[in-house]
């Protein structure tokens, strides 16, 4: 695994290297706080990618970067969005009511083309 694909592209709680991900939908089946989800990709040979929907919801749990098989997404260090004036959202019912809709959903994104 290269450097690149562990930098973080700018102060987010969580981010994809699209290149590695093969749309498997483990990081989503496993978020607790209905960050992630898949879209749609004509573009993409495997006809969908993952999406980072809510980052503002993402509580730093890591079990998406520890379930990926792929290397594909990354959690920052707590202290790395201190550093930046950030912190990780603290896991609420709203949060987790979308993350039982997006598995109901075969764990496609709720906002198709709100990207
Ligand atoms: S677990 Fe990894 S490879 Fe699978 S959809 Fe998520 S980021 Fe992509
Ligand atoms: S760190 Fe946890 S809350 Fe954040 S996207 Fe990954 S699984 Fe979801």
């Amino acid at each position: 695994m290269g450097t690149f694909t562990t930098v973080n592209p700018g102060n987010q709680p969580v981010w994809v290297n699209t290149n590695n991900c093969k749309a498997c939908d483990i990081c989503v089946s496993v978020c607790p706080s209905g960050v992630l989800g898949m879209r749609y990709d004509h573009t993409s040979t495997l006809g969908a990618m993952i999406s980072v929907d809510h980052p503002e919801d993402c509580i730093g749990c890591s079990e998406c970067e520890l379930s990926c098989p792929d290397f594909a997404i990354f959690v920052a260090e707590r202290s790395d969005l201190k550093a930046a004036g950030l912190s990780f959202a603290k896991l609420t019912d709203a949060a987790k009511e979308r993350q039982a809709a997006i598995i109901a959903n075969n764990y496609m994104s709720l906002n198709q083309g709100a990207k």
